[in-house]
């Protein structure tokens, strides 16, 4: 290609969180040499957090993926594969040989064909999809379901929003976001619960803020303070696992003070009888029971004046994974929605609910099919595969062989990762694509490099459904994922049909109408600037459920689930919590504002990475004298390595908090098997942890 001299300044999307920011890169010989904010962006409202401003360096990094690569061992235990594919060969290090693509899909597509005729298709999973673009999750799911013939393809939405998934559509039959942010300015009060906003979403928490300093409108509730309390009328801190608990009580006080919307409740739910009956005779739902928790007495009297102040005015819910990853997580959910649907809090303007998704196009990984259990546009999957957790357990038992794994490190992001390391080296065969050589690829025989998003066209979905069709910023020799999909699927003797990322895409409107069937990528490019939020047909769908629910008969419903008490709340009562031990800590785990996630791509910025190259423990100041400065944190199911303890006043005695983005932290090795009932989200913001001092 030419390569222009000039600076050229080019409109995308942030490739980070699933706030979904609207950017422009400024562009040199094919270089991004800054990003900054749309003046007039729908989206970012002329503002970028520092990972959207500077982190951009991975693109151009040297460490990237820029040929295929091969395990050595890999070659030698598949001699046929070795013989097909030997003059394509060339020596790369101690571990991998490189080769082209062509050589790299022959090789994976060999591989694939025999695991397939020896144990079946089912014996091959996937996970990913929830970083690049819809065109590659859709093929990837496709890939897995149609070409492998294999329901079992999962994506990382599994450790984060897959409760507020299953909670919303148990009530109200769509799993996303009911409103635009624009729609906050519209709220009369909010309620953040569970969600680090101003470090994990930072530019949805700049609405928050101009509310709530306008208005004095706003309620925090978390296990700790983080930032977004400096604004709060209600800092409600609450002890670890106590979000359902605390919900029912809220919905305990609308029932008991008859401060629901009785007209919304008749026209628009049905069980609501059954439901009141069953909170007002809930042995925990009557706030007094915090009487009895130490340290937490407070909460008698601030959970109803939040409940009363929630039912009286136009109000927004907002949480993250805070809620999600529980072992109740998507009990919490629907407890959250009953909250709406009993104060008609839902389906008007300027009052909502807003799941905070994580990553830049995990919704979109959901909305066309990178799930178990939906096609693409949520249609029921007709066999029900392993969820990734399960997965697991089938490798270690010998049913899955094989694993594809597309912008994902579940040797990182998940819980249990000791035994996910184990159940690693049992498989005869694992793929990974990539940027970078991340943990995964520790355990890959193939790693084919592929394009980032700034190197591509393609539509992303962010946190209030709305459509971003990308554009590059710089052009890339690499492939797109969907294009190396493409190969596999040839090599199988299939027909991917497809050319462009706009041919994938214009399938994905044919098979999923209910929610993409005018979203063309010619409309998408008109109203590129202000996006369109699905269910796009005619028009565009900014506010769901003004009319009616997306249940069958379009009536939202309560799934009531008593709280179990267990964990710190347990312990308090049982007055065995407070105490001068280093067993017996309750552990949390969250972000902070310049890294992501695993950070393969934060870790490159030197910006981001200047201050935060390490995972940081927070614990409370009073627990000083028996803390020091450098700690590992120990339960059953493993130990981290040496982390350094920042002492604060924002968090509560005998509670910490920990950062999660540095593999080499081995953080997620505290976490066992514990997860949600329903979707196996696993309990990341709980654990039991015993502090050894260093
Ligand atoms: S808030 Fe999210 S989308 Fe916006 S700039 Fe920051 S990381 Fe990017």
């Amino acid at each position: 290609m030419t390569i222009d001299d000039t600076i050229k300044e080019i409109e995308s999307v942030c490739t980070y969180c699933g706030v979904g920011c609207d950017i422009v890169g400024m562009v040199k010989n094919n270089k991004i040499i800054k990003i900054y904010a749309q003046k007039d962006g729908v989206v970012s409202q002329g503002k970028l957090c520092i990972k959207g401003k500077f982190g951009f360096d991975f693109v151009a990094s040297e460490d990237r993926i820029r040929e295929p690569r091969i395990r050595k061992s890999f070659l030698e235990k598949n001699p046929k594969i070795k013989a097909i594919i030997a003059d394509k060969i060339k020596p790369f290090d101690d571990l991998f040989v490189t080769c082209d693509l062509d050589a790299a899909t022959t090789a994976a597509a060999m591989k694939l064909k025999e695991i397939k005729s020896t144990y079946g298709g089912d014996s091959f999973c996937a996970v990913g999809g929830a970083r690049t673009n819809c065109e590659s999750a859709y093929s990837f799911q496709k890939f897995c379901r149609e070409t492998m013939e294999s329901p079992h393809v999962d994506n990382c939405g599994r450790i984060c929003h897959a409760p507020s998934l299953k909670g919303m559509k148990e009530t109200i039959g769509e799993g996303a976001s009911t409103n635009p942010y624009a729609d906050i300015y519209n709220a009369k009060f909010m309620l953040v619960i569970g969600s680090n906003t101003m470090e994990a979403h930072p530019i949805i928490a700049n609405r928050i803020v101009d509310v709530a300093k306008k208005d004095n409108a706003l309620a925090v509730i978390d296990v700790r303070e983080t930032k977004l309390v400096k604004y709060a009328k209600y800092n409600c801190v609450i002890p670890y696992e106590s979000n359902l608990l605390i919900l029912n009580m809220m919905a305990y006080v609308i029932i008991n003070e008859e401060i629901y919307d009785e007209s919304f409740i008749n026209n628009r739910t049905k069980g609501f009888d059954e439901f009141k009956e069953k909170i007002l005779n809930d042995p925990y739902a009557n706030p007094d029971y915090f009487k009895d928790i130490e340290g937490y007495e407070y909460l008698t009297k601030m959970i109803p004046n939040i409940a009363r102040e929630y039912a009286v005015k136009d109000s927004m819910i907002f949480w993250g994974l805070g809620v999600s990853q529980h072992l109740d997580g998507s009990h919490a959910v629907m407890a959250i929605t009953h909250l709406a649907l009993m104060t008609g809090n839902v389906g008007k303007h300027g009052a909502g609910l807003m799941p905070l998704r994580g990553q830049n196009n995990v919704q979109g990984a959901c909305d066309v099919g990178c799930l178990p259990y939906y096609l693409s546009g949520y249609k029921d999957a007709p066999v029900t595969g392993l969820m990734t957790p399960h997965m697991i357990d089938a490798m270690l038992d010998g049913r899955i062989k094989a694993l594809f794994n597309m912008g994902e490190d579940i040797t990182h992001v998940h819980s249990n990762v000791n035994k996910i390391e184990k159940a690693m080296q049992k498989l005869e065969f694992v793929m990974v694509q990539e940027l970078f050589m991340t943990d995964i690829t520790r355990y890959a025989d193939i790693v084919i490099g592929v394009r980032s998003a700034y190197e591509k066209t393609g539509v992303y979905i962010n946190a209030i459904r709305r459509l971003h069709l990308s554009q590059p910023l710089v052009q890339s020799d690499l492939p797109d994922d969907w294009e190396v999909i493409k190969l596999l699927t040839e090599k199988f003797g299939g027909d991917f049909k497809h050319k462009t990322s706009e041919d994938v895409w214009h399938e994905v409107t044919e098979v999923s109408p209910n929610h993409f069937a005018g979203a063309k990528y010619y409309r998408l490019k008109r109203h590129r600037k202000r996006g369109m939020q699905w269910p796009i047909h005619n028009e565009d769908t900014p506010i769901l459920h003004l009319l009616d629910f997306r249940t069958d008969d379009g009536l939202g419903r309560y799934v009531y689930k008593q709280y179990q008490p267990r964990g710190m709340v347990q312990e308090i009562l049982n007055k065995n919590f407070y105490k001068k031990s280093l067993d017996g800590f309750y552990l949390t785990t969250g972000r902070i504002l310049a890294q992501y996630n695993n950070s393969s791509q934060t870790n490159l910025s030197k910006k981001l990475n200047k201050n935060y190259s390490e995972d940081i423990l927070q614990a409370s100041i009073e627990d000083k004298d028996i803390l020091g400065d450098k700690v590992i944190l120990k339960t059953e199911n493993g130990q981290s390595t040496v982390l350094s303890v920042k002492f604060s006043n924002k968090i509560k005695p005998r509670t910490l908090f920990v950062t999660y983005h540095h593999a080499k932290s081995r953080v997620n090795t505290l976490f066992g098997d514990e997860a949600d009932e329903f979707v196996a989200t696993a309990r990341f913001k709980s654990v039991r942890v015993t502090v050894i001092l260093q």
